[in-house]
């Protein structure tokens, strides 16, 4: 398991909150907020409180076990971490988030790394425009 694994080889401890944090984050495949992400703690945890899901999720971030984002200009959302080789399409109405695979970031990489001598460490590239759902619904 990718967790326990983490927190081994970091020497952090398995606790209840994280365990339930990570299933949280795990069981959907959605980017939430943080206090979505406490929702759903709680619905599976009352006694976990809502500060120790935020320091579990600065811990899992230092980890790079989740992804922070800032997507909208609404609170950052969480998700586990993936690739940068997944762009995020943000939908300007309803905030829905997709993810689209693409070899363009990683080309972006290799351009940047021929060309420049900078380094770069994360790539984050966000697409606004609007969602399938929104698209029907105005056509309605
Ligand atoms: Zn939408
Ligand atoms: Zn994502």
């Amino acid at each position: 398991m990718l967790l326990e694994a983490t927190l081994r080889a970091s020497d952090h401890r398995m606790t209840r909150p994280r365990r339930v944090v990570w299933d949280v984050l795990n069981s959907t495949g959605r980017h939430l907020s943080a206090a979505e992400i406490v929702d759903a703690v709680h619905e599976l945890d009352p006694g976990i409180n809502s500060s120790s899901v935020y320091r579990t999720l600065g811990l899992f971030a230092d980890l790079d076990l989740v992804r922070e984002s800032r997507l909208t200009d609404e609170a950052s959302t969480w998700e586990v971490a993936h690739p940068d080789d997944v762009i995020h399409l943000v939908c300007s109405l309803c905030g829905a988030t997709t993810h689209h695979a693409t070899d363009a970031v990683d080309a972006l990489r290799t351009q940047l790394g021929a060309g420049s001598d900078f380094h770069a460490a994360g790539i984050d590239v966000r697409v606004t425009g609007t969602c399938s759902n929104c698209i029907t619904r105005l056509h309605d």
